[in-house]
């Protein structure tokens, strides 16, 4: 990135001065000196002097636990009567679970008003009225849907009309919005939001439009909020044909830019310049919310268009199954949820539950091989680019093998993923120890604190757990 200063002899300076201005963060017990640059909200440069090699890489921690046996995994989860139960987690695990939700719920509490202005889900209150969302629904506590209410009227009250998606934009608390209202009786302002969600499609299929198509600030984004309250109002609270007109515009942009660049793959995708590959800002966030409205595309959508993407997107892997972040990038480095093999999982999995085709599978095991070496993560617990969010991989893992081994394809119902997943429960219990920066929001949704919450919640039902604001 920067190559001049990868020259260490340049760096020592740098870091020297850096270390006089208290810039370093880092625990007492980190072994590495770490030095950050920021340049942006999303994208900082790391300069790293690793002195203990043996600790893991740059980016994560060596992973201290004992892989996958079934012995071991007992510790976590309950003996199967067959190997056609689908496993459940060990009462003793899921009480630790809840023991420490309850307390980080508590660590949350004073970061939740901190700064009203961010109302998105991605960074701002948005993102904590998902999480009490998700809480009422899995505790049956109405007291969490009561507080999911306070904070969606907040949020709606400070909309930006600024952006459409349902994780940065206005239309994460749009929908959310029309869902807590619907489910409080509120019937007649769940209508108004729908309504106001679809008065933002005009800018989405309008093909002049700005609009990227990925998935933060983009088409698919807005997508992701029209399937959302489809599945969580009723199931035709948006029709069709707005779904429909959506689709066809994400696809018609990705046929025009592969066109023009005479690309071999049918559709091509650019964000800032840049042709992004990972859930985020890239082709998987893209295929994958796609593949999520399955049921509106047409045969030739998904034969003509989106397999061979996706074929195209297996052959970018890097040896080892990551995902490069971009088209291009020679360096594996990132393995985040935004980049990378956490979130190319998703994508493979439900890939493989579409089409049938082993290559999916075994890209998708691939990628849990990568985040069990690799996701312990030096940035921290978070679910866009943390442990949390890594974690989330196993959950999608877990999920597609017992559904396939459920129509009659595998021997036996999935415990290694959800052992992995535990184990990066029990690394989050750790919350704070073992992070090396704290993130510009630490106590959000996405970056921070909100969002290992989710996943130690979610993980508690393991085949019912999604990844918040991408998976349905
Ligand atoms: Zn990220």
């Amino acid at each position: 990135m920067f190559p001049a200063l990868q020259n260490l002899r340049l760096l020592f300076p740098l870091l020297r001065y850096l270390d006089k201005t208290k810039t370093v963060s880092g625990g007492l017990s980190n072994p590495n000196k770490f030095y950050r640059i920021k340049l942006n909200n999303h994208r900082n440069i790391f300069c790293c002097i690793a002195r203990n090699r043996k600790m893991g890489d740059e980016r994560s921690y060596h992973n201290p636990y004992d892989d996958y046996d079934p012995e071991r995994a007992l510790e976590f989860v309950n003996p199967q009567e067959s190997p056609h139960d689908i496993p459940k987690l060990k009462t003793g695990f899921k009480e630790k679970l809840i023991a420490a939700v309850d307390n980080l719920l508590g660590k949350l509490e004073p970061g939740i008003t901190a700064d009203g202005r961010d109302v998105s889900i991605y960074t701002g209150t948005t993102g904590f009225a998902l999480l009490f969302f998700m809480l009422s629904k899995k505790r049956q506590d109405s007291s969490f849907l009561d507080r999911a209410a306070r904070l969606i009227d907040g949020s709606l009250a400070k909309l930006r009309n600024r952006d459409v998606t349902f994780i940065i934009g206005d239309a994460g608390p749009l929908a959310l919005g029309a869902v807590i209202h619907h489910l409080r009786g509120n019937h007649s302002m769940s209508s108004q939001l729908v309504e106001r969600l679809k008065a933002l499609s005009s800018e989405v299929v309008d093909l002049n439009s700005d609009l990227p198509d990925e998935a933060l600030y983009g088409r698919v984004g807005y997508l992701y909020a029209l399937l959302y309250l489809n599945q969580n109002l009723a199931p035709n609270t948006i029709e069709d044909s707005l779904i429909r007109q959506v689709i066809a515009a994400v696809l018609a942009s990705g046929k025009a830019l592969a066109k023009s660049e005479r690309r071999k793959v049918p559709l091509m995708y650019v964000w800032h310049g840049s042709y992004y590959l990972g859930a985020a800002h890239g082709i998987v966030g893209i295929l994958y919310t796609l593949l999520l409205a399955k049921d509106h595309l047409t045969d030739s959508e998904l034969t003509e268009y989106i397999r061979p993407t996706l074929d195209f997107l297996l052959s970018t892997s890097y040896p080892g199954g990551n995902l490069p972040s971009s088209m291009g990038s020679g360096r594996d480095r990132l393995v985040h949820w935004c980049h990378g093999a956490p979130g190319a999982v998703h994508l493979y999995c439900l890939a493989y539950e579409v089409f049938g085709d082993q290559r999916y599978l075994d890209a998708a095991k691939k990628c849990g091989d990568v985040v069990w070496q690799r996701g312990l993560l030096r940035k921290g617990y978070g679910i866009c680019h943390g442990v949390a969010g890594n974690a989330y991989t196993f959950l999608a893992l877990h999920q597609t093998l017992n559904r396939s081994q459920a129509k009659g394809l595998g021997e036996a119902k999935d415990v290694l993923n959800l052992y992995r997943a535990c184990r990066f429960a029990e690394w989050c219990t750790t919350f704070n120890q073992h992070q090396e920066r704290t993130p510009d929001r630490p106590y959000s949704l996405f970056e921070g604190l909100a969002g290992t919450i989710y996943f130690m919640n979610d993980l508690q039902d393991p085949m019912e757990a999604r990844f918040p604001a991408f998976a349905l």
